[in-house]
């Protein structure tokens, strides 16, 4: 039977349901979703080679997804992951993206060369699978940005800025390759004002929400724990910056969420 797809339903696109702040909770945590609007959950992969954990949950949840890949910040831990190894944890049902991957020059976990390796191994993967990649760019606008133009120079790829932090340039750059942007709870800080300005401007076929949970709870819940039911702040804040309902904005982005995840049902 098909899911159901009910107006003003919203997704949560980015959370991380594998790590243990949940382990204790995750049916609660599913279900508070749920009951707060939130139809369809993507619980992102940060190690590969930890996939099968990342999978179990989202054939554990009918409406809850997952992607395969390697977090910037465990690029050398995993440098040796080969493609092929990439695309045969991607071969489920249930994995409807790429990533994350990228560049994380704010905390440089990683040497920058393992991360931009694997950073164009995972584009190849979402060339090759025809599923978006999630992209984890931070205070690396400038190589992110390039390295997104030369590889939709050798083929086309979809993809998503998640939990968009940079600067208008790579939101622009992003957009002109057919990208799409993300907003997470950081939206919603008083410090957000310059990223709503931002927001507000974008394309509004290009924007998705996401809490990146269990990190970046919304302004009015600012440091505890996040959880997928909290998008909902996010995409109240992100209306109003746009000037729509949060009504309007939910299909919207619910929309563009199917359009970008078509894997997902
Ligand atoms: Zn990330
Ligand atoms: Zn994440």
């Amino acid at each position: 039977m098909a899911l159901e797809r009910p107006a003003g339903m919203m997704v949560d696109s980015h959370c991380h349901l594998d790590f243990p702040d949940f382990a204790a909770e995750l049916d609660a945590v599913v279900e508070r979703a749920r009951a707060a609007g939130v139809g369809r959950l993507v619980t992102i992969g940060t190690r590969v080679r930890r996939s099968a954990e990342v999978r179990a949950i989202a054939e554990r949840f009918e409406h809850v997804y997952c992607s395969v890949g390697t977090h910037p910040h465990n690029a050398g831990e995993e440098a040796d992951v080969t493609l092929d190894e990439l695309l045969g944890e991607a071969d489920h049902p249930k994995v409807v993206a790429i990533g994350e991957a990228g560049l994380d020059y704010h905390y440089d976990t990683a040497p920058r060369d393992a991360q931009a390796a694997g950073f164009r191994r995972h584009i190849e993967a979402a060339r090759r699978t025809g599923l978006p990649l999630v992209i984890h760019a931070r205070d690396a606008d400038e190589d992110v940005a390039a390295i997104l133009e030369d590889e939709t120079g050798k083929g086309a790829f979809g993809f998503v800025l998640h939990c968009f932090t940079a600067g208008e340039a790579l939101a622009r750059r992003a957009v002109a390759l057919g990208g799409y942007v993300s907003f997470s709870g950081i939206l919603t800080f008083k410090s957000g004002a310059p990223l709503r300005e931002i927001a507000a401007a974008l394309p509004a076929d290009r924007l998705l929400v996401e809490t990146d949970a269990p990190y970046l709870a919304p302004n009015s819940k600012r440091g505890k724990r996040n959880e997928p039911s909290f998008v909902v702040e996010t995409a109240a804040v992100l209306a109003q910056a746009r000037g729509i309902s949060p009504e309007a904005l939910a299909d919207l982005t619910t929309a563009n969420f199917f359009r970008l995840f078509s894997r997902a049902l």
